[in-house]
């Protein structure tokens, strides 16, 4: 036990200063009464560290790309430092978000897809490659989504994931319904994405019918 020499108190555990005074301690020490955070910390310096290093990269990419200036060879008038800034700055924020407790996988998923959707749609908008991201990447992909957000609210027990595979859904039916509508064609892939998306309606009416129709009450307040 440690003692302070000026208080004539007793400290149990392993702290180096007394409560009181804040003197150091004279004694033994015991068993530390607080479990070491060394692990925590240190995840939390790579995080600062990875974060300067992607501030440094956004910072020079900036000064190369405008006042230099460095241009991609293929795209003379294509400022390419926004759209790296514009995937890093992404990056932070979904890694922010993985770190950030209380928010179900389900919801993290959908999220981090719409975005990375979204960002590869700006990107090849101004690289040229806009029709083959609309379609044929952007189906594949949501199917994916919308396979793992039906597997995630099988498994889910508290009815989480099925707000989430819900809004996968929409987002696996409707593109391919407006397409149809305004030019009477669907490309292969976003068929293979409506057709999938209705037999995962019909297993989940099938497994979990009760959840769904509670969801869709509590959502709507019907
Ligand atoms: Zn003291």
């Amino acid at each position: 036990m440690k003692k302070c020499p000026y208080c004539k108190i007793e400290v149990g555990g392993n702290t180096d200063k007394c409560p009181l005074c804040q003197s150091r301690l004279n004694g033994e020490a015991e068993q530390a009464y607080f479990p070491k955070m060394e692990a925590l910390q240190f995840r939390s310096f790579l995080y600062k560290l990875q974060l300067l290093i992607v501030w440094a990269v956004i910072i020079v990419s900036i000064g190369l790309d405008f006042i230099v200036p460095v241009r991609l060879p293929s795209y003379p008038d294509l400022h390419w430092s926004l759209l790296l800034a514009m995937w890093l700055v992404a990056f932070e924020f979904l890694i922010m978000r993985q770190f950030k407790p209380g928010t179900g996988s389900a919801r993290k998923v959908t999220m981090m897809v719409i975005i990375i959707l979204g960002m590869l749609t700006i990107t090849a908008y101004y690289l040229g490659f806009v029709q083959i991201v609309l379609e044929l990447v952007i189906p594949v992909v949501i199917t994916g989504t919308v396979i793992a957000s039906f597997v995630l609210t099988l498994v889910d027990k508290n009815g989480n994931a099925m707000a989430y595979f819900l809004t996968d859904l929409l987002f696996g039916v409707i593109p391919s319904i407006v397409l149809y509508i305004c030019y009477r064609t669907m490309p292969l892939a976003w068929m293979i994405c409506m057709i999938v998306s209705l037999i995962l309606v019909v297993g989940t009416v099938i497994f979990k019918g009760r959840s769904m129709t509670g969801e869709i009450q509590r959502r709507f307040n019907l």
